[in-house]
């Protein structure tokens, strides 16, 4: 799958993609990722990207001209991508989300700066809208990686055990229940006792009560969505 970075800091994400899984998954050709500067779209002899606000504001805007030929000649070279903006004013993200993107060939992550983009150009290009969480950042980059790293997951292949993607927190709308590794004993600190007898259907059903609850405690959102689904 190929995923387009429009920002103005490549190099914010660049290093994202440099360890681990996702630069094992790139080099093994399950992702492949590439940036669009609007810098270098702009017209202005100083090649500047922002502008103060109409009307009046604190802050300048990503303006309308180096992201609109940005945009334009992605489309033309590539019409299936889908272009998604990030921006607190988005939609929740989730992990559906994350799911039904990875069914794409191309995502298209447009990152803001400065107080965010003009309208117009959401209006014109965007197909869908993401926030990351009722929180400001200073710019789109993080949400924009953060957004590929859930998607990218999913792609067949890039994740060396794709078992663990079905007891994860999110599938079936509950969070994951509480997991332990070696040592049984850690200090005063004991693993459930049941999780080391082996029986695994006895196992599943106590991690599935958890899961319940936990969900529950710190999500009742969540719970509500799972409940309703039942
Ligand atoms: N003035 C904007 C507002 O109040 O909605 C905030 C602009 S923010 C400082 C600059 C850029 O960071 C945004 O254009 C967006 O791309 C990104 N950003 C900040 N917070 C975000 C969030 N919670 N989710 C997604 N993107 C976010």
């Amino acid at each position: 799958m190929r995923f387009t970075f429009v920002t103005l800091f490549p190099q914010i994400v660049e290093g994202y993609f440099g360890a681990s899984i996702l630069r094992r998954a790139l080099d093994a050709g399950y992702l492949e990722i590439d940036f669009l500067n609007p810098r270098d779209y702009s017209k202005n002899r100083y090649r500047k990207v922002d502008d103060a606000m109409v009307g009046g504001g604190a802050g300048m805007l990503m303006s309308p001209q180096p992201l609109d030929d940005a945009l334009k000649s992605l489309r033309g070279d590539s019409p299936q991508a889908r272009i998604v903006f990030l921006s607190p004013v988005g939609k929740p993200f989730r992990q559906q989300d994350a799911k039904r993107l990875a069914g794409e060939k191309h995502l298209v992550l447009v990152a803001g700066r400065y107080e965010g983009i003009d309208e117009r150009i959401v209006e014109l290009h965007a197909d869908e809208i993401f926030s990351v969480g009722d929180a400001v950042l200073t710019g789109g980059e993080l949400p924009a990686m953060m957004i590929c790293d859930a998607v990218s997951r999913l792609i067949p292949g890039v994740l060396g055990n794709a078992d663990s993607l079905s007891i994860e927190s999110f599938e079936e709308e509950l969070l994951e229940a509480p997991s332990f590794t070696k040592p049984d004993e850690f200090g005063e600190k004991r693993v459930i006792s049941e999780f080391l007898k082996g029986n695994h259907s006895k196992i599943a059903a106590i991690k599935n009560r958890m899961a319940w609850s936990k969900t529950k405690y710190f999500r009742p959102d969540l719970y509500l969505r799972a409940k309703a689904k039942q």
